[in-house]
């Protein structure tokens, strides 16, 4: 007989609710987990408001997880860096859900598998906001001693941020506008302020979200509705613009002004996703022999000589160079998800909504 559990269980585009449903059986690599912390990220807003990178409904979306192991499959007995694992164990896992055999995933860049999926976007991979899911040991790590559950739950989104700052290799003395000061927008500024950045600029709409990247690090905000972006980054940079841009914005005419902001050899690189396509002048590119960077999620590769992008996030999230209370702003009960949901989308209040399970 099959046990029974609690999930808020999405069924389409603005339908979600709390429903009995089964717990997931997991297979020999895998691990049934109890999330007891979750945050609300962008996509399950996408999800359920506008339906979109959700799929084969019925289940439960979040990604973005602390989770106590509840039982481990018969092949698993520590995690991806050689930790034994027990029952009761706090973990993060990597939501990357990856067929390990492509190309991508033999070389561990499991995020770009040719049949990628992540948990909370299909029946066959649901997500947190349930009493029980099944996770990945492959890609699970046990949380680092004195972390807390909020912290746990924020590797994902930081990791993001670590990514992106690796990717454009931002080092000491550099100069790096952010664009957007969101949750992404925020875990990049605090990672490119570790990684020795000397300046750094970020550009938001909501006053709140400005006050908060100015708290975090950034010296100079720029709020694109009122300035123009370009014309600031030139005059705070001797007219010469900034090494590296970060675009976690999300707006289709970011790019433009991202690629304006850059200086003669510098390097964009985008985070944000948006639906929108847009236009860029790529003689702009070639005349300032610029870099352009796509960044998507996190990474094993290519840094098997250093630390995975979720291991160094679980690093700075512990010694506090990645400020946990200054991201998740409200924290609800499961059964107020809806609230919940609702206030993830006022950018003068929220940057992080976090869920507390049932169980908390
Ligand atoms: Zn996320
Ligand atoms: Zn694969």
């Amino acid at each position: 007989m099959s046990r029974r559990m609690t999930a808020l269980l999405w069924r389409g585009t603005g339908k979600m609710q709390i429903e009995e449903t089964d717990v997931p059986t997991i297979g020999p690599k895998e691990i049934l987990a109890r999330p007891l912390y979750s945050t609300i990220c962008g996509s399950d807003r996408h999800a359920y408001y506008h339906g979109l990178f959700a799929f084969n409904p019925p289940f439960s979306l979040g990604h973005e997880f602390c989770a106590e192991i509840v039982e481990l499959g018969s092949e698993v007995d520590e995690d991806v860096q050689g930790n034994k694992l027990r029952r009761g164990d706090l973990i993060v896992t990597e939501p990357s859900v990856f067929c390990g055999k492509c190309y991508y995933c033999r070389r561990s860049e499991y995020i770009q598998c040719q049949s990628y999926l992540w948990l909370g976007s299909d029946r066959t991979a649901g997500g947190c906001f349930s009493d029980y899911m099944k996770v990945d040991s492959r890609v699970t790590y046990k949380m680092l001693d004195g972390m807390t559950k909020m912290q746990g739950a924020l590797v994902e989104p930081g990791a993001v941020g670590v990514h992106a700052v690796r990717r454009s290799n931002v080092v000491l003395g550099r100069s790096v506008l952010i664009m957007g000061g969101g949750p992404i927008g925020l875990f990049a500024l605090m990672a490119a302020k570790a990684a020795g950045a000397e300046k750094i600029l970020l550009s938001e709409v909501s006053k709140f979200r400005s006050e908060r990247a100015a708290r975090l690090g950034a010296q100079i905000v720029i709020d694109p509705a009122r300035e123009d972006i370009v014309r600031k980054v030139m005059d705070d940079t001797k007219g010469l613009g900034v090494d590296i841009v970060i675009d976690a914005a999300g707006d289709t005419k970011a790019v433009k002004q991202g690629i304006a902001a850059a200086k003669k050899h510098g390097v964009y690189v985008r985070i944000a996703i948006s639906a929108g396509e847009s236009s860029v002048n790529f003689t702009d590119i070639m005349v300032k022999e610029l870099t352009v960077i796509g960044s998507q999620g996190y990474s094993f590769w290519p840094y098997l000589d250093m630390s995975t992008d979720f291991y160094q996030t679980m690093l700075m999230l512990k010694d506090g160079r990645f400020k946990a209370d200054d991201i998740v702003t409200q924290e609800y009960d499961f059964e107020n998800w809806k609230e919940a949901f609702e206030m993830s989308g006022d950018t003068e209040k929220a940057i992080k909504v976090a869920i507390k399970a049932r169980n908390f």
